[in-house]
C-alpha cells in the first residue's frame, strides 16, 4: 500500500563525542522514506532550496521514492545543528534554521492524494495539517514531533494529535508533551489527546508501543560501535510504518508488534556510521540477517519454566 510522507529534508552538521560532520544530509523524511522504501512505495513531500544537490534525489528515485512532491525553490535549504554527549540517547539542539521551510505551502500532487498511509514526520505541525488535509481518506496516520514544536506550537500540534491513529515519540519528548515523568502514564495521557497508539522511543534502551491494554517492549540491537544517532528516531519510524503499509495492517497487535521490532533493526543500521551514510549501504540481505539475530537476540522459551 502507498505511504505518504512530509518531513524535512535537511543539511546536518553534528558533533558526538566521536567526530563531527558538518552540513551533510539529513532530515527526518528523508531518513524515513529511505527506511520505508525497503518495505512499500512511498510518496515524499518536502521542500529543499536552490543549494541542494541533485545527487540525493537520484538516490531517492533509485529507491523507488516518488520526488513529485519534492519541491525545489529558490533560497536555502532547511539546516540543523545539534551535539550529543556520551548518552546518545538525547539530541541537543544548537541551532535551527527552517530556510525554505517557513513558507512552505505543500500542494500535494494529485496520485498522492489517495494515500492509504501517511506519516507526518518532524516538521512544522502547520504543515503537517496542510497535508493531512489534502490526503482523501486515509486508512492510517502516524507522526512525529520534537521538542522545537512542542515548546513552539503546541496548540497546532494538538491539533494534529486529535487526528493521527499513532504517535511515534522520543522518550524526553513524551515527557515534555505530557508533564508526565513515567512513561506508562506519559502514554495514556498522549493517548488522551488523540492516537489510539503511541510508540516511545529510547535511544539505545528501545521502544515501548502502548495500544490499548496492550503494552509491547523491543530492545535495541546492542552494538559495538555507536557513532552518531541522527537519524535513528526518523528510521526506525520508516522501518515501522513502512512494515505496517506493507502488510496493509492497521490495528492487528501481532502486526504492531512486529513493526517494533522492525523499526528497531531498521535503526541499529543508522547508528552506526556517520549522518546518512548507513542508509546507503543498506540491502534486504542484511536487513533480513539483522532480523534473525534479532529474533536470537531477545527469544527464549518460556517452557523451560523457574521450577
Ligand atoms: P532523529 O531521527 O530524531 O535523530 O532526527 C534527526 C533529524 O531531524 C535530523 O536529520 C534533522 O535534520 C531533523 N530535524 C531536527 N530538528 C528539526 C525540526 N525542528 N524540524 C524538522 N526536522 C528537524
Amino acid at each position: 500500500m502507498s505511504l505518504l510522507v512530509v518531513g524535512s529534508v535537511a543539511f546536518d552538521s553534528v558533533e558526538t563525542p566521536f567526530g563531527k560532520v558538518e552540513e551533510v544530509l539529513g532530515g527526518s523524511a528523508m531518513y524515513f522514506s529511505t527506511a520505508a522504501s525497503y518495505f512499500t512505495d512511498v510518496n515524499l513531500v518536502a521542500v529543499v532550496g536552490d543549494d541542494f544537490p541533485e545527487e540525493p534525489i537520484e538516490f531517492l528515485k533509485k529507491r523507488n521514492v516518488d520526488t513529485t512532491g519534492l519541491h525545489c525553490v529558490e533560497g536555502k535549504t532547511f539546516r540543523w545543528k545539534g551535539r550529543y554527549g556520551y548518552d546518545l540517547n538525547e539530541a541537543h539542539t544548537l541551532d535551527t534554521q527552517l530556510n525554505v521551510f517557513s513558507d512552505f505551502a505543500p500542494e500535494l500532487p494529485e496520485d498522492y492524494r489517495d494515500a492509504d498511509f501517511a506519516f507526518l514526520a518532524n516538521i512544522d505541525p502547520v504543515l503537517q495539517l496542510e497535508v493531512l488535509e489534502q490526503v482523501n481518506n486515509p486508512t492510517f496516520v502516524a507522526a512525529d514531533t520534537m521538542n522545537f514544536w512542542i515548546e513552539g506550537k503546541l496548540n497546532e500540534l494538538k491539533a494534529v494529535l486529535e487526528r493521527v491513529d499513532m504517535l511515534v515519540i522520543n522518550e524526553g519528548e513524551a515527557r515534555e508533551l505530557s508533564g508526565e515523568p513515567n512513561m506508562v502514564k506519559a502514554a495514556e495521557k498522549i493517548r488522551a489527546m488523540g492516537p489510539t497508539f503511541v510508540v516511545i522511543k529510547r535511544g539505545e534502551y528501545g521502544a515501548l508501543l502502548f495500544a490499548n491494554d496492550q503494552v509491547f517492549f523491543a530492545p535495541a540491537y546492542p552494538l559495538e560501535s555507536v557513532f552518531d544517532p541522527t537519524g535513528a528516531g526518523d528510521t526506525f519510524a520508516g522501518g515501522m510504518i513502512g512494515y505496517l503499509a506493507r502488510r496493509g495492517a492497521v490495528g492487528d497487535i501481532e502486526s504492531l508488534r512486529l513493526s517494533t521490532v522492525v523499526g528497531c533493526v531498521m535503526a541499529s543500521f543508522v547508528v552506526e556510521d556517520f549522518s546518512f551514510d548507513a542508509m546507503r549501504e543498506l540491502d534486504d540481505e542484511r536487513i533480513l540477517q539483522r532480523f534473525k539475530d534479532f529474533h536470537d537476540l531477545i527469544s527464549f522459551n518460556p517452557l523451560h519454566s523457574l521450577q
